[in-house]
């Protein structure tokens, strides 16, 4: 089979499927491809035991991990293939990135190189991110945020009362806790008529009754209402073919059903995630790309980041028996502690843990359910430094090999020591668990969920992949829209950031097609409504 569009879109994630929302207005024949189904949705979307402890919807398979060359290592990443990507199993929290983190940052291990573009050039984006994705916030109060020409367009989502009590607390403490920018569609106003139902099972799991800010339910469905966008479902690019000049992609090569099928496009757009972007380019060469599609400069598939990530149950004295506990934030040690000369990062609360989820980091709990009853739980990111040789690789079976030596870790114990110090003042005890007052730790190389940087863009073709419209420097035709062109991480969450530059990315395409995605009425009849303040 063969057939042609304007567009075609790989991966129907964060930066894909908002990609395509944005240019379905325009009326350019868009083709989304997206290796994995629909999500299915069942009452074990919110069962912690299926979709934590079984496994049940965990589809992409395994990768190996050679760090240690001489002792390759298989692992499950934790990522998922389906329309929507990602989103359907994220928290939802969605961070702009500081000012500064536009700039160069020293670190302890290094520096965080400078963006080509600034902050101020990505805010009118961000805004219109935020408007997309329904977040909920309240301005003024995140002691790190950056400057922002709008509000949040809905407003913050309220604490339940322990972590209102662990608000005030943290505060009296010295410290700023504030509301957590969060992207789910909730209306605290009018509850009748609220998607989102505020359950327990929301950072990790899929949402029953998409309630949940993600590119499903915001981006691709709506944009299917347009004539002019089709959505293949499992549809696995293998590769990406040019014509015989190298300047242009002219074929693209899609395993379906087991047959393959190939399509073209005027312009293609790579958006499978950090990892299987590069990938894709790696696995694209050709006599004019011999390392890898658009990957003279050699950088495709390095710089990979992942952030150092910590879970952190603390133990309260008080039972914790919130519901939705991902409302709170604390930004205070972001660029450093006032001791010590460097960054540290951020900390946030995670979803309540119950009997299930508590028994990954508690496995000996005598009485899971009593423990998981006092457990409040955090989330610590510290940034990760753009190492050349963190990268992805191609296996000799085409597999995916991750190359990964942390950074900053230095940073990240202290970030955690800061957090051990808020304990007593959190009412967080020792004896609630075997002279515990927290369990849990850093997580390891399977924990891809914020992999960013792999194609990186820039200026200058001999450092980067990307040019500033994020094409690729080598290749005419070829965009890449997710995290991948990342050339710092940050420690704040990625997915507004990716939906940010989708949307820049999307009007340059635009614009090359003769079109404009701006001041086009956004794709969403059939959403539901917010009745809560905001624009
Ligand atoms: C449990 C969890 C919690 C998270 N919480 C947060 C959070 O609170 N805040 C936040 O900012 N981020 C969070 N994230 C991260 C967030 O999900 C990602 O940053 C975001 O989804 C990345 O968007 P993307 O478009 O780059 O890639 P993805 O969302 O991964 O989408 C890529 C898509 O491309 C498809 N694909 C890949 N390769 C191919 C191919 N060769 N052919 C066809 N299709 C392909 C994949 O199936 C996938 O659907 C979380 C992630 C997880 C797993
Ligand atoms: S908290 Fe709301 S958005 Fe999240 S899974 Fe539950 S109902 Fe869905």
């Amino acid at each position: 089979m063969s057939d042609h569009y304007d567009v075609i879109v790989i991966g129907s994630g964060a930066g894909g499927g908002t990609l395509t929302h944005a240019l379905a207005p325009t009326g350019a024949k868009i083709l989304l491809l997206e290796r994995g189904g629909w999500l299915p949705r069942e009452a074990e979307n919110w069962s912690p035991a299926a979709v934590w402890a079984e496994g049940r919807y965990h589809n992409s398979g395994s990768w190996t991990d050679c760090t240690n060359s001489d002792s390759p290592n298989e692992f499950e990443p934790k990522q998922n293939y389906y329309v929507g990507g990602n989103t359907k199993f994220y928290g939802a929290i969605l961070f702009r990135f500081r000012e500064r983190d536009f700039e160069a940052i020293q670190h302890v291990d290094g520096v965080s190189p400078a963006w080509p573009i600034s902050y101020a050039d990505l805010e009118p984006w961000y805004t219109k991110a935020e408007r997309l994705y329904r977040v909920h916030g309240q301005r003024g109060v995140d002691p790190d945020e950056p400057p922002a020409t709008e509000d949040y367009p809905y407003p913050a989502i309220s604490h339940e009362p322990r972590i209102a009590q662990l608000n005030d607390d943290l505060a009296a403490a010295g410290l700023h806790p504030f509301p957590l920018p969060n992207g789910i569609l909730i209306d605290e106003d009018a509850p009748q008529f609220s998607a989102c139902v505020r359950c327990a099972t929301c950072d990790g799991f899929p949402c029953l009754v998409n309630g949940k800010a993600d590119s499903q339910v915001i981006c691709v469905e709506p944009a299917l209402r347009y004539p002019n966008v089709t959505l293949r479902t499992g549809a696995l690019v293998t590769r990406l073919e040019t014509d015989p000049s190298g300047r242009t992609v002219n074929r693209v090569v899609v395993e379906r059903d087991g047959a393959v099928e190939t399509y073209s496009a005027d312009v293609v757009v790579v958006a499978g995630g950090a990892i299987n972007s590069a990938a894709l380019l790696l696995a694209s060469a050709n006599d004019q790309h011999p390392d890898g599609l658009g990957n003279s400069s050699g950088v495709v598939g390095r710089h990979l980041m992942l952030h150092n990530n910590s879970s952190l149950i603390a133990f309260s004295k008080k039972p914790n028996p919130t519901k939705f506990q991902k409302t709170l934030g604390i930004n205070d040690f972001y660029f450093g502690d006032g001791e010590w000369p460097y960054p540290l990062g951020a900390m946030q609360m995670l979803g309540k843990s119950d009997a299930v989820l508590v028994g990954f980091d508690v496995p000996d709990a005598a009485d899971p359910a009593d423990l998981a009853r006092h457990s409040i739980d955090f989330w610590l990111t510290t940034e990760d430094l753009p190492l050349p040789g963190n990268r992805v690789t191609l296996g000799p079976d085409g597999g995916i090999q991750l190359s990964y030596t942390p950074t900053n870790l230095e940073a990240h114990q202290r970030l955690r020591e800061r957090f051990m110090s808020l304990l007593d003042a959190m009412h967080c005890r020792p004896d609630v668990y075997e002279n515990h007052s927290y369990a849990g730790g850093r997580l390891g190389i399977g924990g891809v969920a914020h992999q960013n940087g792999t194609i990186r863009f820039g200026t200058d073709p001999a450092t980067s992949a990307l040019d500033l419209d994020c094409k690729l420097h080598d290749v005419d035709n070829v965009y890449v829209a997710d995290s991948s062109f990342f050339v710092s991480s940050t420690a704040v969450n990625p997915t507004l950031t990716i939906i940010a530059n989708a949307l820049r990315v999307a009007e340059s395409i635009a614009q090359r097609l003769g079109r404009s995605t701006l001041g086009a009425q956004p794709a969403v009849p059939g959403l539901p409504v917010l009745t809560g303040a905001g624009t």
